[in-house]
């Protein structure tokens, strides 16, 4: 079924009214198939590589299998049904394995080096040279230059830390379900709010127990954290929490050792290939140079954080003293936060959310969009998935189509949580042509009810904002070649520059404003509101900074300088820095590390400073619109033209810069945070 598979069909844009979950297997099937015969060619042909004959029909390769693979992706996201799961999974691991080999060939890799060393390199476009030096790169990275037992070493390092890493996540989701907390007297749970009270009953119900019961899953442990009156209770809870997959519960989830030789196993394969430490590693693909440069960064920002955090904490202490708390805790904090919180700002996000009708909130967006880009978003005709999706075009000054996407509002059933950026097709030169890229934005926003609009809150209208940011980043792009095009081979630490820049506009009044309209009476949002809102924003921002801060302290020092086989603890060194940065002190008992699993199973290792350095980026990148207007066309064509249109093909930095006019400078973030004189 390769012929009429709707699937297989790259002209124009996604057939969504034709793909069926049985078009799925033959159409990957036949995509890996025809990767491999072409792999093998392109591997044992005779002849000198240039970008035409060998760089560009893998590009050509993995365009169409991405392109195929983020439809099935994506409506396995956001229409699922049981036959599209069973399709997506099982074309799941033939994927993996044909991307694991083609990392892992060395053959293509001879070939790259021998094209990056060749006379035709010179005469590539830059973006054509920075996808070869990637390439080269990573096959490095995957081990490919490393004699013949280091490589058995490395692979074999590489398996055991994925099933270490898998470990200590599967501990941490087994000491999380493990407990349960039954509270029999209601008077118990005085504070706590109404539906979290009813999911505890009936949670307990569900087991055939009476009472309520409480877990350490978020939405059961964190309203009790908050709002529960009875201290008791909290700490109860807090202990548990805080002791997740440590020594203090069943020893086969205790994660204290796999942390151990985790480390010691992300410092070998980082020896291997010849960096200092794992931390140096980490960064060879970052927009951050070194481990001392990541520090520096940090260290500075917790100068200037630091004064304003324990301004925060003074403030907590003394509201806590009123509530009759003279001896505050770590469960005590997020209480008494709330309190406070609720004290100094009295607003609803209720009734925030009324000024925020659907088309109101559209129109801000792409009116702004508009504005700085000098383009023009109009609503256009697509097949889609569901009703709900809707689809729309940007087009230049001349009228020219620059990208389109598709946007998928409202949560359902069948439909992935949170909200999300995806490419539908990627920006790239076919022959003559240009391929116009496509977007999928998706968020999980309530759809209307009672015959009134959909109303978002002031969360989900920067949430949008922010996946509205990363669609730019994917369509507003100019290169021309596949693998570094839009958001393709931007750093890690840098992707997030774009979206956390878009957020901004929705704290600009003169932006805010236009956007707003009460569903009843038509009014703007009262500026009082507006002022309240702003104030509510930057609650705590000191304490938060410094709390961040520490953790990506810990993470880098703990891959950078912390020797694993040494006699001192991962707890050892977290205590160090809390020294060094902390406000709020957590009890001895806290076992922090065995549940950071951002860094020792998810993809942080060494880059959890990441979200402060792209804040930085973003909030310094947005000041400039400040100084020389928040609308300023001039200024969003420089934005386009230096950092939007680039994607990968060169260094983040370098874009940066040519837009800024100077380095990154933290001097913005602390300002829009109000942790400035
Ligand atoms: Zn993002």
């Amino acid at each position: 079924m390769t012929s009429n598979n709707p699937l297989l069909d790259f002209s124009g844009l996604p057939k969504f009214d034709q793909v069926k979950a049985e078009h799925v297997t033959p159409a990957i099937t036949h995509l890996l198939e025809n990767g491999r015969v072409l792999i093998e060619k392109l591997a044992t042909e005779n002849q000198e590589p240039t970008w035409d004959n060998f760089a560009k029909p893998l590009e050509d390769m993995e365009e169409h299998i991405s392109r195929v693979w983020s439809q099935v992706g994506h409506m396995n996201a956001v229409v699922n049904s049981p036959e599209l799961r069973e399709a997506y999974n099982a074309s799941l691991p033939k994927l993996t394995d044909f991307y694991s080999d083609l990392s892992q060939d060395e053959r293509l890799y001879a070939k790259f080096r021998a094209l990056k060393n060749s006379t035709e390199f010179s005469k590539l476009t830059t973006a054509q040279k920075k996808i070869v030096e990637n390439e080269v790169r990573d096959f490095r990275l995957g081990g490919a230059e490393l004699p013949e037992s280091d490589k058995i070493r490395f692979k074999a390092i590489q398996e055991s830390l994925s099933k270490l890493t898998t470990k200590f996540e599967e501990n941490l989701m087994d000491t999380t379900n493990h407990f349960a907390h039954f509270v029999e007297d209601a008077a118990d749970l005085k504070g706590v709010p109404e539906d979290a009270i009813q999911a505890a009953q009936e949670a307990a119900q569900a087991d055939k127990k009476t009472g309520y019961k409480f877990t350490l899953h978020f939405p059961s442990y964190m309203p009790v954290l908050q709002y529960g009156e009875k201290r008791e209770l909290r700490e109860l809870l807090y202990r548990a929490y805080a002791t997740r997959a440590s020594e203090f519960g069943r020893p086969e989830w205790d994660n204290t050792n796999l942390i151990s030789e985790i480390l010691k196993l992300r410092l070998e394969a980082a020896t291997l290939l010849g960096f200092r430490n794992y931390a140096e590693m980490s960064l060879a693909t970052k927009m951050a140079d070194t481990p001392k440069e990541v520090i520096a960064f940090l260290d500075n920002l917790a100068q200037r954080a630091k004064p304003f955090a324990q301004q925060d904490m003074k403030e907590l202490t003394e509201y806590a003293a009123k509530l009759g708390i003279h001896d505050m805790q770590a469960w005590d904090v997020a209480f008494v936060s709330e309190k406070l919180r609720e004290d100094k700002y009295a607003f609803s996000d209720q009734e925030v959310k009324q000024y925020f009708p659907e088309a109101q909130v559209l129109k801000g967006l792409f009116k702004v969009v508009e504005t700085i880009f000098g383009v023009h978003v109009k609503k256009s005709d697509a097949p889609v998935w569901h009703p709900d999706a809707a689809f729309y075009e940007i087009n230049d000054q001349h009228g020219k189509p620059v990208g389109q996407f598709y946007l998928d509002l409202y949560a359902r059933n069948n439909k992935r949580g949170g909200a999300w950026m995806d490419e539908a097709i990627t920006r790239r030169k076919k022959g003559n042509q240009i391929e116009t890229p496509v977007a999928f934005l998706t968020c999980n926003f309530s759809a209307p009810v009672g015959g009134k609009p959909a109303l978002f809150t002031h969360d989900e209208v920067i949430t949008m904002f922010h996946e509205f940011g990363h669609g730019l980043h994917h369509m507003l792009t100019k290169v021309e070649e596949y693998g570094v095009s839009g958001i393709k081979g931007v750093e890690w630490d840098a992707v997030e520059l774009p979206s956390q820049f878009m957020e901004n506009f929705c704290w600009e009044w003169d932006v805010l404003r236009h956007m707003t309209k009460h569903v009843d009476t038509g009014e703007q949002l009262p500026r009082e509101l507006f002022e309240k809102m702003v104030a509510a924003k930057n609650f705590q921002a000191g304490m938060q900074t410094v709390r961040q801060i520490e953790f990506s302290m810990f993470d880098m020092r703990l891959h950078g300088e912390f020797d694993p086989h040494g006699k001192a603890s991962s707890l050892d060194l977290i205590e160090q820095i809390r020294d060094e940065v902390a406000v709020v002190r957590p009890p001895k008992f806290n076992r922090f590390p065995n549940g950071f699993s951002h860094i020792f199973a998810g993809g942080y290792a060494a880059g959890y400073y990441s979200y402060k350095w792209a804040e930085v980026l973003s909030a310094d990148a947005y000041s400039m619109f400040e100084e020389n207007g928040v609308l300023s066309a001039e200024t969003g064509q420089r934005f386009w033209h230096e950092i939007l249109s680039q994607g990968g093909s060169r260094p983040a930095l370098e874009s940066f810069v040519a837009f800024r006019g100077r380095a990154p400078d933290i001097e913005a973030l602390l300002r829009h945070n109000g942790l400035t004189a």
